[in-house]
Protein backbone atom coordinates (compact mmCIF):
# COMPACT_ATOMS: atom_id res chain seq x y z
CA UNK A 1 0.00 0.00 0.00
CA UNK A 2 0.95 3.28 -1.08
CA UNK A 3 1.33 5.44 2.56
CA UNK A 4 0.72 9.25 3.18
CA UNK A 5 1.17 10.09 6.70
CA UNK A 6 -1.02 13.00 7.73
CA UNK A 7 -0.11 14.97 11.23
CA UNK A 8 -2.48 17.74 12.75
CA UNK A 9 -0.49 21.15 13.47
CA UNK A 10 -2.10 24.15 14.00
CA UNK A 11 -0.03 26.85 13.84
CA UNK A 12 3.15 27.96 11.79
CA UNK A 13 5.42 28.76 15.00
CA UNK A 14 8.66 27.37 13.91
CA UNK A 15 9.29 24.43 16.56
CA UNK A 16 5.51 23.06 15.80
CA UNK A 17 6.06 22.79 12.46
CA UNK A 18 9.62 21.27 12.36
CA UNK A 19 8.05 19.08 14.94
CA UNK A 20 5.07 18.11 12.79
CA UNK A 21 7.05 17.48 9.62
CA UNK A 22 9.13 14.77 11.22
CA UNK A 23 6.23 13.32 12.93
CA UNK A 24 4.77 13.25 9.21
CA UNK A 25 7.89 11.97 7.70
CA UNK A 26 8.62 9.10 10.63
CA UNK A 27 6.36 6.83 9.08
CA UNK A 28 8.02 7.19 5.85
CA UNK A 29 11.92 6.46 7.22
CA UNK A 30 12.66 9.90 8.21
CA UNK A 31 14.09 12.67 5.44
CA UNK A 32 17.31 10.31 5.46
CA UNK A 33 15.00 7.41 3.47
CA UNK A 34 15.24 10.24 0.40
CA UNK A 35 18.39 12.06 1.18
CA UNK A 36 21.77 10.79 0.76
CA UNK A 37 24.92 12.88 1.58
CA UNK A 38 26.12 14.82 -1.13
CA UNK A 39 22.85 14.87 -2.95
CA UNK A 40 21.26 18.12 -4.50
CA UNK A 41 17.81 18.29 -3.10
CA UNK A 42 15.81 21.04 -5.15
CA UNK A 43 12.86 22.14 -2.86
CA UNK A 44 9.50 23.53 -4.98
CA UNK A 45 7.36 25.36 -3.23
CA UNK A 46 4.31 27.07 -4.46
CA UNK A 47 5.37 30.81 -5.42
CA UNK A 48 2.79 31.49 -7.99
CA UNK A 49 2.47 35.49 -6.52
CA UNK A 50 4.70 37.39 -4.37
CA UNK A 51 1.32 38.27 -2.34
CA UNK A 52 1.20 38.69 1.71
CA UNK A 53 1.78 35.35 3.44
CA UNK A 54 -1.72 35.87 5.31
CA UNK A 55 -3.71 35.22 1.93
CA UNK A 56 -2.39 32.04 2.11
CA UNK A 57 -1.24 31.83 -1.43
CA UNK A 58 2.19 30.36 -1.51
CA UNK A 59 4.14 27.42 0.98
CA UNK A 60 4.47 29.44 4.06
CA UNK A 61 8.75 30.48 4.63
CA UNK A 62 8.60 28.21 8.18
CA UNK A 63 7.51 24.70 6.43
CA UNK A 64 9.93 25.37 3.59
CA UNK A 65 12.85 26.38 6.49
CA UNK A 66 12.10 23.09 8.44
CA UNK A 67 12.08 20.93 4.96
CA UNK A 68 15.07 22.69 4.38
CA UNK A 69 16.92 22.13 7.57
CA UNK A 70 16.35 18.29 7.38
CA UNK A 71 17.58 18.00 4.44
CA UNK A 72 20.83 19.98 5.44
CA UNK A 73 20.90 17.83 8.18
CA UNK A 74 20.76 14.28 6.25
CA UNK A 75 23.61 16.02 4.27
CA UNK A 76 21.95 17.05 1.62
CA UNK A 77 22.48 20.41 -0.56
CA UNK A 78 19.44 22.64 -0.31
CA UNK A 79 18.12 24.22 -3.51
CA UNK A 80 15.01 26.38 -3.29
CA UNK A 81 12.90 27.57 -6.47
CA UNK A 82 9.79 28.25 -8.76
CA UNK A 83 8.60 30.36 -11.06
CA UNK A 84 5.19 32.46 -10.49
CA UNK A 85 2.63 32.52 -13.05
CA UNK A 86 3.36 35.34 -15.55
CA UNK A 87 5.99 36.94 -16.03
CA UNK A 88 9.13 36.86 -14.21
CA UNK A 89 9.88 39.90 -13.39
CA UNK A 90 12.68 40.58 -10.31
CA UNK A 91 12.75 37.39 -8.51
CA UNK A 92 14.84 38.71 -5.98
CA UNK A 93 11.47 40.82 -5.55
CA UNK A 94 9.65 37.53 -5.29
CA UNK A 95 12.44 35.98 -2.94
CA UNK A 96 11.98 38.35 -0.54
CA UNK A 97 7.92 38.78 -0.48
CA UNK A 98 7.49 35.52 -0.27
CA UNK A 99 9.75 34.61 3.05
CA UNK A 100 12.14 32.31 0.74
CA UNK A 101 15.15 34.83 1.09
CA UNK A 102 15.53 34.75 4.34
CA UNK A 103 15.15 30.61 4.79
CA UNK A 104 17.56 30.86 2.23
CA UNK A 105 20.03 33.25 4.85
CA UNK A 106 19.06 30.85 7.49
CA UNK A 107 20.13 27.08 6.17
CA UNK A 108 22.18 28.41 3.76
CA UNK A 109 19.85 26.87 0.90
CA UNK A 110 20.57 28.37 -2.76
CA UNK A 111 17.77 30.38 -4.53
CA UNK A 112 17.84 28.92 -8.01
CA UNK A 113 15.64 31.26 -10.01
CA UNK A 114 13.86 29.56 -12.90
CA UNK A 115 14.81 31.23 -15.93
CA UNK A 116 16.80 29.07 -18.40
CA UNK A 117 15.20 26.02 -20.35
CA UNK A 118 15.75 22.44 -21.04
CA UNK A 119 13.82 20.67 -23.57
CA UNK A 120 12.00 17.56 -23.37
CA UNK A 121 9.23 16.06 -25.98
CA UNK A 122 6.52 14.11 -24.24
CA UNK A 123 3.38 12.43 -26.20
CA UNK A 124 3.90 14.56 -29.41
CA UNK A 125 3.97 17.63 -26.95
CA UNK A 126 7.06 20.20 -26.09
CA UNK A 127 7.98 21.32 -22.86
CA UNK A 128 10.47 23.82 -21.86
CA UNK A 129 11.46 23.07 -17.89
CA UNK A 130 13.47 25.06 -16.00
CA UNK A 131 17.53 23.66 -15.84
CA UNK A 132 18.03 22.90 -12.02
CA UNK A 133 14.91 20.51 -12.63
CA UNK A 134 17.21 18.37 -14.19
CA UNK A 135 20.07 19.09 -12.33
CA UNK A 136 18.82 17.81 -9.15
CA UNK A 137 19.16 14.26 -7.67
CA UNK A 138 16.05 14.99 -5.93
CA UNK A 139 12.75 17.15 -6.26
CA UNK A 140 10.54 17.67 -3.28
CA UNK A 141 7.35 19.18 -4.24
CA UNK A 142 5.91 22.06 -1.16
CA UNK A 143 2.01 23.05 -2.23
CA UNK A 144 -0.16 24.66 -0.04
CA UNK A 145 -3.74 22.94 -0.12
CA UNK A 146 -5.80 25.03 -1.89
CA UNK A 147 -8.84 25.32 -4.23
CA UNK A 148 -8.28 25.92 -7.99
CA UNK A 149 -10.94 27.76 -10.40
CA UNK A 150 -9.39 25.58 -12.74
CA UNK A 151 -8.55 21.76 -12.05
CA UNK A 152 -10.46 22.29 -8.87
CA UNK A 153 -7.85 21.16 -6.28
CA UNK A 154 -4.39 22.28 -6.47
CA UNK A 155 -1.29 20.19 -4.87
CA UNK A 156 1.40 18.73 -5.22
CA UNK A 157 1.26 17.61 -8.80
CA UNK A 158 -0.31 20.67 -10.14
CA UNK A 159 3.05 22.72 -8.08
CA UNK A 160 5.04 21.32 -10.74
CA UNK A 161 3.69 23.17 -13.37
CA UNK A 162 5.39 25.92 -12.04
CA UNK A 163 8.74 23.96 -13.51
CA UNK A 164 7.63 25.88 -16.92
CA UNK A 165 8.84 29.29 -16.04
CA UNK A 166 7.14 32.66 -16.58
CA UNK A 167 4.61 32.82 -19.37
CA UNK A 168 5.72 29.71 -21.31
CA UNK A 169 3.12 28.61 -18.95
CA UNK A 170 0.65 30.54 -21.32
CA UNK A 171 2.12 28.19 -24.08
CA UNK A 172 0.26 25.07 -22.51
CA UNK A 173 -2.82 26.74 -21.24
CA UNK A 174 -2.68 27.50 -25.21
CA UNK A 175 -2.26 24.84 -26.40
CA UNK A 176 -4.93 23.15 -23.80
CA UNK A 177 -7.10 25.61 -22.86
CA UNK A 178 -10.09 22.75 -21.92
CA UNK A 179 -9.81 21.09 -18.86
CA UNK A 180 -9.06 17.76 -19.71
CA UNK A 181 -6.31 18.21 -22.60
CA UNK A 182 -4.90 20.68 -19.50
CA UNK A 183 -5.41 17.85 -17.13
CA UNK A 184 -2.98 15.46 -19.40
CA UNK A 185 -0.58 18.64 -19.51
CA UNK A 186 -0.50 18.01 -16.06
CA UNK A 187 0.66 14.83 -15.74
CA UNK A 188 2.93 15.00 -18.30
CA UNK A 189 4.65 17.85 -16.20
CA UNK A 190 4.74 14.81 -13.66
CA UNK A 191 6.06 12.30 -15.92
CA UNK A 192 8.85 14.26 -16.70
CA UNK A 193 9.70 16.26 -13.12
CA UNK A 194 9.20 12.88 -11.11
CA UNK A 195 9.30 14.37 -7.46
CA UNK A 196 10.65 11.97 -4.95
CA UNK A 197 8.66 13.23 -1.64
CA UNK A 198 6.01 15.60 -1.61
CA UNK A 199 4.84 17.39 1.29
CA UNK A 200 1.68 19.44 1.93
CA UNK A 201 1.72 22.93 3.67
CA UNK A 202 -1.96 22.67 4.42
CA UNK A 203 -1.98 24.76 7.90
CA UNK A 204 -3.65 27.49 6.34
CA UNK A 205 -4.65 27.12 2.93
CA UNK A 206 -8.01 28.37 0.80
CA UNK A 207 -11.10 27.79 -0.56
CA UNK A 208 -13.32 29.32 -2.83
CA UNK A 209 -11.75 30.60 -5.92
CA UNK A 210 -7.94 29.75 -5.64
CA UNK A 211 -5.43 29.51 -6.06
CA UNK A 212 -4.29 33.84 -5.99
CA UNK A 213 -5.63 36.87 -4.40
CA UNK A 214 -9.49 35.80 -4.93
CA UNK A 215 -8.90 32.65 -2.72
CA UNK A 216 -10.03 32.49 0.96
CA UNK A 217 -7.54 32.10 3.34
CA UNK A 218 -8.63 28.78 5.56
CA UNK A 219 -7.28 27.10 8.08
CA UNK A 220 -6.93 23.52 7.79
CA UNK A 221 -4.33 22.58 10.95
CA UNK A 222 -1.99 19.68 9.10
CA UNK A 223 0.61 18.85 7.22
CA UNK A 224 0.87 15.77 5.25
CA UNK A 225 3.12 13.55 3.07
CA UNK A 226 4.05 11.19 0.84
CA UNK A 227 6.61 9.74 -1.55
CA UNK A 228 3.54 9.44 -3.60
CA UNK A 229 2.69 13.09 -4.69
CA UNK A 230 -0.80 11.58 -6.61
CA UNK A 231 -1.39 9.66 -3.34
CA UNK A 232 -0.80 13.27 -1.59
CA UNK A 233 -3.25 14.60 -3.40
CA UNK A 234 -5.70 11.72 -3.77
CA UNK A 235 -6.50 12.10 0.00
CA UNK A 236 -6.75 15.64 0.33
CA UNK A 237 -8.79 16.75 -2.18
CA UNK A 238 -10.92 14.10 -0.89
CA UNK A 239 -10.35 15.57 2.09
CA UNK A 240 -11.96 19.20 0.59
CA UNK A 241 -14.84 17.34 -0.56
CA UNK A 242 -14.07 17.04 -4.34
CA UNK A 243 -15.61 13.42 -5.94
CA UNK A 244 -13.49 10.49 -6.66
CA UNK A 245 -12.35 10.84 -10.31
CA UNK A 246 -13.32 14.58 -10.27
CA UNK A 247 -9.60 16.20 -10.26
CA UNK A 248 -8.54 15.08 -13.79
CA UNK A 249 -5.03 15.42 -13.58
CA UNK A 250 -5.00 13.09 -10.66
CA UNK A 251 -7.06 10.55 -12.67
CA UNK A 252 -4.97 11.00 -15.78
CA UNK A 253 -1.90 10.56 -13.91
CA UNK A 254 -3.38 7.39 -11.86
CA UNK A 255 -4.29 5.90 -15.09
CA UNK A 256 -0.77 6.21 -16.47
CA UNK A 257 0.09 4.39 -13.49
CA UNK A 258 2.28 7.70 -12.27
CA UNK A 259 1.24 6.96 -8.97
CA UNK A 260 -1.83 5.58 -7.08
CA UNK A 261 -5.08 7.25 -7.21
CA UNK A 262 -7.77 5.45 -5.04
CA UNK A 263 -8.40 5.52 -1.67
CA UNK A 264 -8.75 1.64 -1.47
CA UNK A 265 -5.08 1.27 -2.65
CA UNK A 266 -3.44 3.89 -0.13
CA UNK A 267 -2.81 3.92 3.87
CA UNK A 268 -3.16 6.92 5.33
CA UNK A 269 -0.97 6.54 8.75
CA UNK A 270 -0.66 9.38 11.16
CA UNK A 271 -3.63 11.33 12.90
CA UNK A 272 -6.61 10.60 10.44
CA UNK A 273 -8.64 13.25 12.83
CA UNK A 274 -6.59 16.22 11.43
CA UNK A 275 -8.45 15.18 7.63
CA UNK A 276 -11.85 16.21 8.95
CA UNK A 277 -12.07 19.74 7.96
CA UNK A 278 -15.97 19.88 7.95
CA UNK A 279 -17.53 21.44 4.87
CA UNK A 280 -15.10 23.14 2.34
CA UNK A 281 -16.16 25.97 -0.21
CA UNK A 282 -15.16 24.98 -3.61
CA UNK A 283 -14.33 26.71 -6.55
CA UNK A 284 -17.05 27.98 -9.58
CA UNK A 285 -15.28 25.44 -11.95
CA UNK A 286 -16.06 24.77 -15.71
CA UNK A 287 -18.72 21.37 -14.48
CA UNK A 288 -20.43 20.98 -17.42
CA UNK A 289 -17.08 19.55 -18.91
CA UNK A 290 -17.18 16.49 -16.58
CA UNK A 291 -19.98 14.78 -18.01
CA UNK A 292 -19.71 12.67 -20.49
CA UNK A 293 -22.32 13.53 -23.23
CA UNK A 294 -22.27 12.49 -26.86
CA UNK A 295 -20.49 15.75 -28.57
CA UNK A 296 -23.26 17.28 -30.74
CA UNK A 297 -24.93 17.82 -26.99
CA UNK A 298 -21.44 18.40 -25.01
CA UNK A 299 -19.96 21.81 -27.61
CA UNK A 300 -23.12 23.69 -27.60
CA UNK A 301 -23.60 23.40 -23.78
CA UNK A 302 -19.83 24.14 -22.78
CA UNK A 303 -20.05 27.33 -25.33
CA UNK A 304 -23.32 28.29 -23.36
CA UNK A 305 -22.41 27.64 -19.68
CA UNK A 306 -18.53 28.09 -20.00
CA UNK A 307 -16.98 29.88 -16.90
CA UNK A 308 -15.30 33.39 -17.53
CA UNK A 309 -13.50 35.69 -15.81
CA UNK A 310 -15.80 38.66 -14.49
CA UNK A 311 -14.37 41.70 -12.04
CA UNK A 312 -15.56 42.01 -9.12
CA UNK A 313 -14.57 44.99 -7.81
CA UNK A 314 -13.49 47.40 -11.08
CA UNK A 315 -12.68 50.30 -8.49
CA UNK A 316 -9.91 48.31 -6.91
CA UNK A 317 -8.22 47.34 -9.98
CA UNK A 318 -4.76 48.85 -9.72
CA UNK A 319 -3.76 48.91 -13.34
CA UNK A 320 -1.04 46.57 -13.36
CA UNK A 321 -1.53 44.78 -15.90
CA UNK A 322 -0.56 41.44 -14.94
CA UNK A 323 -4.06 39.73 -16.32
CA UNK A 324 -3.23 40.92 -19.92
CA UNK A 325 0.49 40.27 -19.56
CA UNK A 326 -0.69 35.98 -18.33
CA UNK A 327 -3.63 35.76 -20.60
CA UNK A 328 -2.69 32.65 -23.40
CA UNK A 329 -5.54 34.61 -25.85
CA UNK A 330 -4.58 37.84 -25.81
CA UNK A 331 -8.18 38.19 -24.72
CA UNK A 332 -7.83 41.13 -22.33
CA UNK A 333 -7.04 44.97 -22.96
CA UNK A 334 -5.00 46.58 -20.33
CA UNK A 335 -6.33 49.42 -18.93
CA UNK A 336 -8.01 50.22 -15.72
CA UNK A 337 -10.04 48.45 -15.42
CA UNK A 338 -8.96 45.98 -17.86
CA UNK A 339 -11.45 45.09 -20.75
CA UNK A 340 -12.21 41.15 -21.51
CA UNK A 341 -13.12 40.00 -24.99
CA UNK A 342 -15.15 37.14 -24.09
CA UNK A 343 -15.21 35.80 -27.57
CA UNK A 344 -11.61 35.12 -27.29
CA UNK A 345 -11.28 33.49 -23.50
CA UNK A 346 -11.18 29.64 -22.90
CA UNK A 347 -11.72 30.27 -19.73
CA UNK A 348 -8.34 29.01 -17.87
CA UNK A 349 -8.10 31.90 -15.07
CA UNK A 350 -4.53 32.71 -15.24
CA UNK A 351 -5.92 36.02 -15.51
CA UNK A 352 -7.95 35.77 -11.59
CA UNK A 353 -4.59 33.30 -10.72
CA UNK A 354 -2.37 36.59 -11.58
CA UNK A 355 -4.29 39.45 -9.90
CA UNK A 356 -2.75 40.86 -7.11
CA UNK A 357 -5.61 42.82 -6.10
CA UNK A 358 -8.08 39.31 -6.37
CA UNK A 359 -10.70 41.21 -8.31
CA UNK A 360 -11.02 38.55 -11.51
CA UNK A 361 -13.41 35.91 -10.44
CA UNK A 362 -14.87 33.63 -12.16
CA UNK A 363 -18.55 33.19 -13.41
CA UNK A 364 -20.46 30.38 -14.59
CA UNK A 365 -22.99 32.02 -16.78
CA UNK A 366 -26.69 32.57 -16.49
CA UNK A 367 -27.52 29.22 -18.13
CA UNK A 368 -25.01 27.25 -15.70
CA UNK A 369 -26.37 28.73 -12.63
CA UNK A 370 -30.28 27.49 -14.31
CA UNK A 371 -28.84 24.38 -14.46
CA UNK A 372 -27.64 24.15 -11.18
CA UNK A 373 -24.15 23.60 -11.92
CA UNK A 374 -21.18 24.88 -9.68
S1 LIG B 1 -9.33 36.25 -20.23
FE1 LIG B 1 -8.58 35.13 -18.44
S2 LIG B 1 -9.73 33.20 -18.46
FE2 LIG B 1 -9.93 34.10 -20.50
S3 LIG B 1 -8.28 33.18 -21.70
FE3 LIG B 1 -7.49 35.10 -20.88
S4 LIG B 1 -6.48 34.52 -18.95
FE4 LIG B 1 -7.80 32.79 -19.57
S1 LIG C 1 -7.58 43.26 -12.91
FE1 LIG C 1 -6.00 42.70 -11.45
S2 LIG C 1 -4.27 41.96 -12.72
FE2 LIG C 1 -5.66 43.06 -14.08
S3 LIG C 1 -4.85 45.16 -14.14
FE3 LIG C 1 -6.41 45.12 -12.49
S4 LIG C 1 -5.27 44.66 -10.61
FE4 LIG C 1 -3.91 44.15 -12.33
Amino acid sequence: MTVVSVVACETYDPGAVRGALEAALAPLGGMGRFVRPGMRVLLKPNLIAPLPLDRAVTTHPTVVRAVAEMVREAGGEVWIGDSPAGPVGNPDSLWRRTGMAEVAAATGARLVPFDGVEWRRLRGQDYFIARPVFAADLIITLPKLKTHTLTLYTGAVKNLFGTIPGTRKREVHFRAPAVPDFSRALADVLELVRPGLAIMDGVVGQEGNGPGAGGTPRKYGCLAASADPVALDTVLSRAIGCRPGEVLHLAEAAARGLGVGDLEGIEVVGDRRALDFGPVRLPVVQRVLRVPLPGWVAAPLRRATRVRPRLTAPADCVGCGRCAEACPREAITPGRPPRFQLDLCVGCMCCAEICPQGVIAPDRGPLARLLGLR
